[in-house]
């Protein structure tokens, strides 16, 4: 399976590559030997998404620093199969009763982890999470955002629309002069998105779907959801749109599932956060934006909006917040 890669297509900065390298594993509960990836570098050149999900150039780390066992489903970080740091109490646990359910199947008899989709394996480190004593709220609550970020990367559907990756190269080339005085990659590509709404003729249709899947890509879920709206009333789709619009819609309501759990998790963590000042401001802007993503306005508004009186806030904040509360309202 060949996925269309975004980043290479869209990226105008020099390619600075992430690191990955596989790894033999020894699964701590079941002694299964399996491949899992481990991280060496990445980068931020692909800017930030307004919940703070830095993009890569080369390609997402977090996608693969899941690790799953085939075998039995133990699910966690790197340092959770380490015998020395893996969690005894999880283990145990799971050696009197192994409750973890893949959200989809994983084949036992599989050796690499990372073919296992990324959202499965961090819904199983989740279900281990909440089987652990110790889990703070907090990492509760991103790892519930884990996955609904993890729908923003290896698009598959858009590999059945003729030449996409050609048509949107040629669509970037057009605007390119424009689009390369901006920095920041997040900023970059939102304007290359709106930009592309305005495209008008034969390649309508198919700026709108790059559009939405470059919105989709980062994590501006209701503008996908507009677009997704405007194509299905076309009539005559051309080959391939419809399945990669149904491919938007699942990942737009799996990552609004998760980011629904997410957001009373995040409500307890800002409760315990009353002695760190910044941190809870920044955590109170992160709940607003996540309730403006899943379409709930007025909770998003009531969130935002009085952050806008605290005074000397943290460098920036400011500028996030008024951008969250001016796309809420539109
Ligand atoms: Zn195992």
């Amino acid at each position: 399976m060949r996925r269309a890669s975004l980043a290479l297509l869209f990226l105008a900065a020099p390619l600075a590559a992430t690191t990955e390298e596989p790894v033999e594993v020894a699964c701590p509960l079941c002694a299964n030997a399996f491949r899992a990836m481990e991280w060496g570098s990445t980068n931020s050149l692909g800017g930030q998404d307004r919940d703070f999900l830095t993009h890569a150039a080369g390609g997402q780390v977090f996608l693969n620093a899941c690790w799953t066992c085939p075998a039995c489903r133990y699910t966690g970080l790197s340092q959770d199969f380490e015998s020395e740091q893996a969690p005894k109490e999880l283990l145990e646990a799971l050696r009197k009763e192994n409750s973890l359910r893949p959200a989809a199947p994983i084949d036992p008899k599989l050796k690499e982890a990372w073919k296992i989709p990324a959202w499965v394996r961090y819904d199983l480190w989740i279900q281990a999470l909440r089987l652990r004593s110790d889990t703070p709220r907090g990492l509760l609550a991103f790892a519930h955002l884990r996955v609904a970020q993890t729908q923003r990367f290896d698009w598959i559907a858009t590999e059945g629309v003729r030449d996409f990756e050609k048509r949107g190269g040629a669509l970037w080339d057009a605007m390119k002069e424009r689009l390369k005085e901006i920095d920041d990659g997040y900023e970059r590509e939102i304007t290359f998105a709106r930009g592309l709404e305005g495209i008008e003729g034969a390649e309508r249709e198919f700026a709108l779907l790059l559009a939405a899947v470059i919105y989709k890509t980062r994590g501006e879920d209701p503008d996908a959801a507009r677009l997704v709206a405007v194509l299905r009333e076309h009539k005559q789709l051309e080959e391939g749109v419809a399945a990669a619009l149904r491919e938007i819609e699942e990942r737009i309501a799996r990552a609004r599932e998760y980011t629904l759990l997410a957001l009373p998790l995040f409500l307890e963590e800002l409760g315990s956060e009353a002695g760190d000042r910044e941190k809870a401001l920044w955590l109170r802007y992160r709940v607003g934006e996540l309730l403006r993503i899943v379409g709930e306005k007025e909770k998003a508004l009531a969130q935002l909006e009085p952050l806008l009186k605290e005074e000397e806030p943290p460098d920036g904040f400011r500028a996030w917040v008024e951008e969250a509360i001016a796309k809420t309202g539109r």
